[in-house]
């Protein structure tokens, strides 16, 4: 059988711990075999971060731009122990906010749903993909605890009086944001929206939050007006926006298959509620869209350090590989597409079915094993390696003839 041929190469980030164990796996056994596999390799490595001053991980950001897709490993995120364990120079950023710093991105996180994995809201059958801006609100807040007194806002010769404490105490706290933050974050998710074929839906507070949040809803609907309404209607999708309230009503009850943009701390806390009704964490992939059209792939989960301690021990884990695939694949997707190569969209998606397939055949990993109730399907608990291994049994049985 021939290899499929890439045309632009991939830039691949690789990563830490028992992440960096799948990463070497996912493509020694699903995609070397079958794809002449291009790519401009970054070490992403906490040693290799140490080693370079973190210059690899601005490379890496910026080979994401120049190319328009990457794909990411789970990186560690260096702390007061991590500084220690490894005897790093100093604490380096989380590469993923260097890297999303530089693409200007906005993160998308979309849930893998097979059948037998029922999510905790059981109308819920198509995924719901959340989108969190990423920059300023509470998360750049300016805070103070006050003793009393007068509290003003001021800008720029403009003032407001917020608050007259008397001689009470009190806390205060000032956010801010740039319009062209949120210009960035509307652009990614409308391009991501397209991308994607999928209605998108936005909401905040802007019945009382008349200037801040109402700022956000206007630069949306301009944006939208003037650049994306056309090209939603060709692609039969809308745009949506409705107060956060009424969105989580109808979140609860929709069936799922759209896109909600949120503000950072409304999508910090979304996010994770639906990452949990739809299972499990090594089941949601990320995407970072940049408001140019790059595109960087990777699992949302982390290094899982507890499972990598049992592999360093020489012990077989069950770790889940499903989101680090889905990394690769969304990564050779968006690559064929780009490039017009279909034979490699092709793949891409039948590694992907194969993959659901497998799980929904009742071969899976430990973490699935517990969630996993499908009639007439008896559950058999793999290895990390096995599981790998099963996928590509399925994908040369239904996908090569
Ligand atoms: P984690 O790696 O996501 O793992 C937390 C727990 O979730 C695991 O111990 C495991 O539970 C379960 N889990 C996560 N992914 C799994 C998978 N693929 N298969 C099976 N179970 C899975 O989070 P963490 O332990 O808090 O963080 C570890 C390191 O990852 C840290 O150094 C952190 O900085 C880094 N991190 C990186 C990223 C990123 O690069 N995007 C994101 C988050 C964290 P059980 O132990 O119960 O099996
Ligand atoms: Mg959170």
């Amino acid at each position: 059988m021939d290899k499929i041929k890439m045309t632009v190469p991939l830039v691949e980030m690789d990563g830490d711990e028992m992440t960096r164990v799948l990463w070497k796996w996912v493509k020694e056994i699903l995609i070397s075999p079958y794809v002449e596999l291009k790519t401009e390799y970054y070490d992403l490595s906490i040693q290799n971060r140490d080693a370079t001053d973190d210059r690899v991980t601005c490379d890496a950001g910026n080979a994401c731009l120049k190319y328009g897709v990457g794909v990411k490993c789970a990186t560690i995120t260096p702390n007061a122990q991590r500084l220690e364990e490894f005897k790093l120079k100093r604490l380096y950023p989380s590469p993923n906010a260097t890297i999303r710093a530089i693409m200007d991105g906005t993160v998308f996180r979309a849930p893998i749903l097979t059948k037998g994995i029922t999510p905790l809201v059981p109308t819920w059958t198509s995924p719901i993909v959340i989108a969190r801006h990423a920059y300023g609100d509470v998360y750049k807040a300016v805070e103070i605890k006050a003793k009393g007194g007068v509290a003003t806002l001021a800008c720029d010769g403009e003032e407001r009086q917020i608050f007259d404490f008397g001689s009470d105490s009190g806390i205060l706290q000032a956010q801010h944001n740039t319009d062209k933050s949120i210009v960035s974050f509307a652009t990614s998710c409308f391009e991501y929206a397209l991308s994607e074929k999928k209605d998108l839906w936005f909401s905040t507070k802007d019945t009382i939050s008349k200037v801040y949040d109402h700022r956000f809803k206007d630069i949306f609907q301009e944006i939208y007006d003037t650049k994306y309404k056309k090209a939603f209607e060709d692609n039969g999708i809308e745009y949506f926006y409705t107060l956060i309230d009424d969105a989580v009503a109808r979140v609860m009850r929709s069936r799922g298959g759209f896109i909600w943009a949120l503000k950072n701390y409304d999508g910090d806390v979304m996010s994770d509620m639906v990452a949990t009704a739809f299972g499990s964490l090594a089941m949601m992939t990320s995407v970072l869209v940049s408001p140019s059209g790059a595109y960087e792939y990777e699992a949302a989960h982390g290094t899982v350090t507890r499972h990598y301690r049992k592999y360093q021990a020489g012990e077989s884990t069950s770790t889940n590989s499903v989101a680090t695939l889905f990394s690769w694949t969304g990564a050779l997707k968006k690559r064929g597409e780009l490039d017009g190569n279909a034979e490699l969209v092709r793949f891409a998606t039948d590694i992907e079915n194969s993959t659901i397939c497998t799980i929904e055949n009742g071969e899976m990993t430990g973490d699935l094993a517990g969630l996993f109730c499908r009639e007439g399907v008896s559950v058999k608990r793999l290895n990390s390696k096995e599981f790998l291994e099963a996928i590509a049994r399925n994908y040369e049985k239904n996908c090569l003839k």
